[in-house]
């Protein structure tokens, strides 16, 4: 046998192709998988950086294979093998390598393919002529093999980089994609606890926005269960982005205030506008460079184009609608696969669902809403005064 380590071997997409920047994001996604991996399994793993590739290892040569869901969560990473690595690298060193691997690994051979990748171009010979290599030191080994290209039956991959990595492309696990964690800069949620915000969060932070939420309720006329909700929601998320921070700012001052002085089938466009300035002025406190919602395109009353117009002027920031032309039944499916959807639907409302009129309207006009929001006078402080007051959790 050959001297081999048993190692995660890690592939990220997008960043692969950023020029000059490239190293600011593979330094950072390192970071965040060895934090990962230290929170799992503490001083037990290490992480390196290898020509394109990030690799995990035992430091006492462990198995890295637990590792693999918690490492598949992190946005910026495309797929993780498990594999093995070799210790020595000449070309008869990876022939029996391959062999013992292929015998260990799929024990009633039929067809194959071999796939090599020469990262090292110091290594002597071409790809396809080290894979053919391979491929007949496999023929004379095993009896009644045969190479298919197309749908093989053992996908191998020998990748020849610092080190030489085997693995079988079959077991290959998809990663989420987009970039680092925090890598974007920081953007304000508007995080309720309904089924849409929560997915607009996940989405912005796999681009690498460090998300800050913002919740805004209304006691005693919404519950502590619904505060609870919220506060669940931002600490599933902060399992897929390392950490999250929500202000939790009371609005039933704002919201009995505006309620009082403005026409019915009016107050939710008015509504939203509170909590966008408020959520503009907390992303001047949190230097962050955009607000985030789960504004869905058509999807209610207060979310059609004229809607999402009549919200205009409320911020400078620029406004992030992930979910903007998402059907509601995509939303459900992405809610259901990162699990908030089950915390989502735990039936607590949120402030919006208070007051609310029969009939609000579709086609606001935003001067008309501006003139009234104008007349209202106390706002600016109100919104100083609930977010100064607010309650901050750290997940
Ligand atoms: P969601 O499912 O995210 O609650 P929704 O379909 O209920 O959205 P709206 O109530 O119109 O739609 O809210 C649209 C967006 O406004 C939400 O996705 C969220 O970003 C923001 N928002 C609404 N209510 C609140 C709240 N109480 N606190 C913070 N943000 C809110
Ligand atoms: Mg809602």
């Amino acid at each position: 046998m050959q001297p081999t380590t048993e190692i995660l071997l890690i592939k990220y997409g997008e960043i692969a192709l950023r020029g000059g920047n490239r190293r600011f994001y593979e330094d950072m996604l390192l970071r965040f998988i060895k934090k990962t991996i230290n929170t799992v399994a503490d001083g037990e793993f290490s992480a390196y950086k290898e020509q394109g590739r990030f690799v995990v290892q035992g430091i006492d040569g462990q198995n890295p294979s637990h590792l693999i869901p918690h490492i598949c969560r992190i946005f910026g990473i495309s797929s993780v093998c498990k594999g093995i690595r070799l210790t020595n690298r000449t070309m008869d060193d990876v022939m029996v390598a391959v062999l013992d691997y292929f015998r260990e690994h799929n024990p009633n051979p039929t067809t194959f393919r071999i796939t090599t990748k020469r990262a090292d171009k110091k290594f002597p010979g071409k790809s396809d002529e080290i894979s053919a290599q391979i491929g007949a030191h496999l023929f004379a080994h095993i009896p009644n093999l045969r190479v298919n290209l197309t749908n093989p039956n053992f996908n191998l991959v020998v990748e020849i980089r610092n080190s030489i990595y085997i693995y079988s492309q079959d077991v290959e696990v998809a990663g989420p994609g987009g970039l680092p964690p925090g890598s974007a800069g920081k953007g304000v949620l508007l995080l309720s606890g309904g089924i849409d915000s929560p997915v607009a969060g996940y989405l912005a932070a796999k681009r690498g926005i460090d998300i800050t939420a913002i919740y805004f309720h209304s006691p005693p006329y919404t519950s502590e269960r619904a505060k609870e909700k919220v506060l669940d929601l931002a600490q599933h998320l902060a399992t897929f982005t390392g950490k999250i921070k929500i202000y939790c700012v009371n609005f039933t001052d704002i919201q009995l205030h505006l309620t009082e002085k403005t026409p019915p089938e009016k107050i939710t466009i008015l509504l939203k506008r509170s909590m966008l300035k408020m959520a503009d002025l907390c992303a001047q406190n949190e230097k962050a460079l955009a607000l985030i919602t789960g504004d869905a395109v058509g999807q209610v009353a207060s979310q059609t184009l004229h809607s999402l117009h009549a919200m205009s002027g409320t911020t400078a920031l620029p406004i992030l609608r992930p979910l903007a032309t998402y059907d509601k039944k995509d939303i459900v499916a992405i809610a259901e696969k990162i699990e908030t959807f089950p915390i989502s639907i735990r039936p607590f409302d949120d402030c919006c669902t208070l007051f609310l009129p029969k009939h609000p309207e579709t086609k606001p006009k935003l001067s008309i809403i501006q003139s009234i929001e104008s007349r209202i006078e106390t706002l600016g402080e109100l919104y100083q005064k609930a977010l100064s007051e607010a309650e901050i959790y750290h997940f």
